[in-house]
């Protein structure tokens, strides 16, 4: 977060309430993809730079309005940590001390060169964070410093996550990146799996006060639920909390989708009719996970199993949004990919009020080529060295990292 440079365009008068002598400085938060918009205030630190005074949201902010999370309004904290990395630092006798530029582009090229002389390239190992997700920075030149690295070991908190949100995407919708998201704003009937937005503002939806936009969906009439084995917050705001066993997620969707075929609730719609192949293999593939077939591994009841499809196919609009705790499993990729048809199968994919692509002015997989074109999913284009996990998106599992580091070879 850079807010001390005098830039007079982000620049407002002094707000009521703040002090004289203060600037208004705005900024969108880098913590997580809601990219809520911030009022950040700032004061004059006396030594010709500036410290920040507060941090709110921006009521202007056209996204979202004003909201901010716990978390946006600390970064203040972050900011001013004496602990955050505000200069090189290179070690000395065990202590890390400052250092200039030149001195750790040197401590750079002994270092990496000398481990890539000794031992190769495929000795280097990279694992990306988070917070590369959510800069710019990282995203622009983090595959350039890949590239030049030259190793295939990379990994990332993505496999402790989201991937299997990826690999669904990449086998359903062609592209690893063509994610479906919930339109709250518009839906009657929202079916969470997994997630607890009233807690983390959800993932993988970018919807700046998600908690709102639920609150908003049960005032316009439209029902909330949450399939969850905790109680979570947002269980308890819910209209109904199902409380499943963990990890069987993928068996209670196979169930409902089981519900849907056998009861001829099935109707994709004619906007995806068209792009859609494999129904009747779908059909056959899901005809054994009868509700009856999962009440003992999920512990929900064969009839709330079938009130749950019903429900999804009768709401006028329907999404359903699975996160973390749908994914983090060992069935993570076969439970996100019925997640997407479900949406598919009650006709609510990438329609106003069920699960739509997002549509990125530039760049985005959902906005370039022809429909129906482009080269397809793969995963497997090489293996981790000691158990052979197969690679996903360019990486591997980052649970394998640990065993190819200890492990001589
Ligand atoms: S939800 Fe919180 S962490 Fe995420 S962008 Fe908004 S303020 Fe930042």
């Amino acid at each position: 977060m850079a807010v001390t440079e005098n830039d007079p365009a982000i620049e407002t008068a002094t707000p009521i309430g703040v002090e004289v002598g203060t600037r208004t400085a705005y900024r969108t938060c880098p913590l997580c993809e809601a990219t809520c918009g911030l009022e950040i205030t700032l004061k004059p630190d006396g030594a010709g730079g500036e410290t920040v005074q507060r941090i709110r949201g921006d009521m202007n902010d056209v996204f979202s309005k004003g909201f901010i999370c716990p978390k946006g309004s600390t970064l203040k904290h972050l900011h001013e940590d004496p602990d955050r990395l505000r200069v090189p630092m290179a070690k000395r006798d065990g202590v890390h001390v400052e250092v200039t530029w030149d001195e750790a582009w040197s401590e750079i090229e002994v270092g990496l060169g000398g481990v890539i002389d000794r031992h190769g390239r495929s000795s280097l190992a990279v694992y990306g964070g988070n917070a590369g997700a959510h800069s710019l920075s990282s995203m622009m030149y983090l595959r350039t410093l890949l590239t030049g690295l030259g190793t295939r070991n990379r990994y990332s908190a993505s496999t402790v996550d989201q991937m299997p949100r990826h690999v669904a995407a990449g086998h359903v919708f062609g592209s690893p990146v063509a994610v479906p998201v919930p339109d709250l704003d518009r839906t009657d009937h929202l079916l969470i799996l997994g997630a607890n937005p009233y807690a983390s503002n959800g993932s993988m939806c970018t919807a700046p006060d998600f908690p709102g936009r639920i609150e908003r969906i049960r005032e316009r009439g439209g029902k909330v639920v949450v399939v969850d084995p905790r109680r979570s917050r947002t269980a308890e705001e819910a209209d109904e909390w199902v409380a499943i066993r963990p990890g069987s997620d993928a068996l209670l969707l196979a169930a409902m989708c089981n519900v849907l075929v056998a009861e001829s609730l099935v109707d994709v719609g004619p906007h995806v009719a068209e792009y859609l192949n494999g129904l009747d293999e779908f059909a056959a593939a899901i005809a054994p996970f009868t509700p009856e077939s999962v009440v003992a591994a999920t512990g929900v009841s064969a009839e709330a199993i079938r009130t749950l499809a019903r429900e999804l196919a009768a709401a006028t609009t329907a999404s359903v949004y699975g996160r973390i705790g749908t994914t983090t499993t060992e069935f993570g990729s076969t439970a996100t990919w019925l997640i997407d048809a479900l949406n598919i199968l009650t006709g609510n994919l990438d329609r106003p009020g069920g699960a739509m692509f997002a549509m990125p002015v530039a760049g985005g997989a959902t906005t370039r080529g022809k429909r129906g074109s482009g080269r397809g999913f793969a995963i497997g284009r090489g293996a981790t060295r000691v158990s052979g996990h197969p690679e996903v998106m360019g990486e591997y599992p980052v649970g394998a990292l640990a065993e190819e580091i200890t492990t001589p070879g």
